[in-house]
């Protein structure tokens, strides 16, 4: 089977193939990105914000379209791919908004450093490759391409395998919203080529959202080049139930965190950490809407769970389910595949773990709950950081007290008190240990691709002090 396909999730068909692009066909787009980059760097903010507002109108205009094309490749509810379309259009909104203030000089303390004048100046860096996973195939892009781009960096998108019409698709909409010829380009190559793109000098820095394997490959081949990046890797969120807990709503907030995306989210609840003196009634909840959730076609408005993205992927769980149970755990619903076309994988939660269990320590991407029991705060919290990983986290309780404590004390990029992990353009994203390093969103996620530049001007300034220059 070729790599680079579009095979329908739900079926098992092979939609479409294409042929990897040469080494020559490569250096050809790496080079249309560079002189892009080039061209960047005389248009204005002003600019850059129109063709972003542009671009942000066409998925609006093209929402159901290519919300069809996602669902087809990847396996995500409609529904659900209607809703990312929209949430892009939203996050290249607030970018073409921001950028004008994330970008202005930042004055400094002049009398301290014994200038005239002192400011830090952001300024782009040229081209960023971006190699991005196929789980929300248009959002993971976009919220590296709208700052990015913004910022007057230029993309070079690889893109996960099997999601090749949604990455060319992306290249037409920033083409076509005006962007010059190259600012966003998509090359169709596998991973192997990395090394190649990342070693070439018009590429200066690289981000990367996928697995732990991916992130350590990648971060070598830039440490050896001396190039930054940022990684937004893998998680296993622990998501706490406290005593004072509202566990009905906890339980239900539960089910959409570990099901959301097909159980395939970096910062889906994935180990759900509940206190004994709930643990029963919430067990019995989570349990009972995990069972009621709809498995099936994922164009039907009425399902709640589509397939998982490939066969390996739904083998995988599978197998992490396997190893709890033969080692001694308790599935409370689903553990068994149906059978029939399509990778579908039933919402299912597994207890009685324990730390020689693979679901213990592992991350496991697809519908699939551990559930714990803690009888302390100090118990939950050992068991909340006791993985690899520190992407997200949830804790629920209606002690103040409490929740001041589990936002110091949960070892993560963030935490989300009596509500689900989600991303916001507003808020930085990323994690901590295995989870990566950098962050996403935000003015900072703007700046992690920027030069921050330091100006200091001694005798003779002019007059038009820092804050004047917002390209
Ligand atoms: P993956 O195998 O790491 O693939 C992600 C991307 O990396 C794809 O484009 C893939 O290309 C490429 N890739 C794979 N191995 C590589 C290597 N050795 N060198 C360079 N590039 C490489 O990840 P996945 O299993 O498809 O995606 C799920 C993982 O991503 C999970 O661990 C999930 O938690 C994580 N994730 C993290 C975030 C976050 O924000 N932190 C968000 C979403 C997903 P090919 O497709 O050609 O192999």
């Amino acid at each position: 089977m070729p790599h680079i396909a579009t095979t329908n999730p739900a079926t098992g068909q092979v939609l479409k193939t294409y042929e990897a692009m040469s080494t020559e066909q490569l250096d050809d787009a790496i080079e249309r990105t560079d002189l892009a980059f080039h061209q960047l760097l005389s248009t204005t903010v002003d600019q850059r914000a129109q063709w972003m507002n542009a671009a942000a109108d066409l998925l609006d205009a093209e929402r159901d379209e290519i919300a069809r094309i996602m669902t087809t490749e990847m396996g995500k509810t409609y529904v659900a791919a209607q809703a990312e379309v929209t949430k892009c259009a939203t996050a290249a909104r607030f970018y073409a908004d921001k950028a004008p203030a994330f970008l202005a000089d930042e004055p400094a303390d002049a009398d301290a450093v014994k200038a005239t004048r002192a400011f830090i100046r952001y300024q782009p860096i040229g081209v960023v490759l971006a190699v991005m996973p196929w789980n929300f195939p248009l959002w993971q892009v976009m919220r590296f391409a709208a700052p990015a781009l913004m910022a007057g960096n230029t993309g070079l998108l690889k893109h996960a395998s099997n999601v090749p019409q949604t990455a060319l698709l992306l290249e037409d909409v920033f083409r076509r919203a005006g962007f010059p010829e190259g600012a966003f380009t998509t090359v169709l190559v596998d991973s192997e080529a990395v090394d190649h793109i990342l070693s070439d000098p018009r590429v200066r820095a690289a981000t990367l959202t996928g697995s732990e394997p991916a992130g350590r490959s990648i971060a070598q081949i830039a440490g050896r080049e001396l190039k930054k990046t940022v990684l937004e890797l893998g998680g296993s969120d622990p998501f706490v139930v406290m005593p004072s807990a509202d566990v009905d709503r906890a339980a239900e907030v539960a089910t959409t965190a570990r099901c959301q995306n097909n159980g395939q989210s970096c910062i889906a609840a994935k180990r759900f950490i509940v206190h004994t003196d709930v643990f029963d009634a919430f067990a019995e909840k989570f349990a009972a809407n995990m069972a009621a959730l709809r498995v099936g076609d994922p164009m039907d408005p009425n399902t709640d769970v589509g397939p998982l993205a490939s066969e390996r992927g739904r083998d995988e769980v599978h197998a992490q389910v396997r190893d709890a149970v033969d080692n001694g755990a308790t599935v409370l619903c689903g553990g068994e595949p149906p059978a029939g076309d399509g990778w579908f994988y039933p919402p299912t939660v597994v207890t009685d773990l324990t730390p020689k269990m693979r679901m213990w320590s592992e991350e496991v991407f697809g519908p699939v709950a551990g559930l714990f029991r803690v009888s302390s705060y100090e118990e939950a919290i050992e068991v909340a950081n006791g993985t690899s990983f520190g992407l997200g986290s949830n804790a629920w309780t209606r002690d103040p007290a409490e929740q001041e404590r589990f936002a110091t004390d949960l070892d993560a990029g963030n935490v989300f008190i009596n509500g689900m992990t989600t991303s916001y353009p507003e808020l930085p994203f990323g994690g901590v240990k295995n989870s990566g390093y950098g962050r996403e969103l935000s003015a900072l996620g703007m700046r992690e691709f920027c030069n921050t530049k330091t100006v200091w001007v001694g005798e003779g300034a002019a007059s038009a002090g820092a804050g004047a220059h917002a390209e």
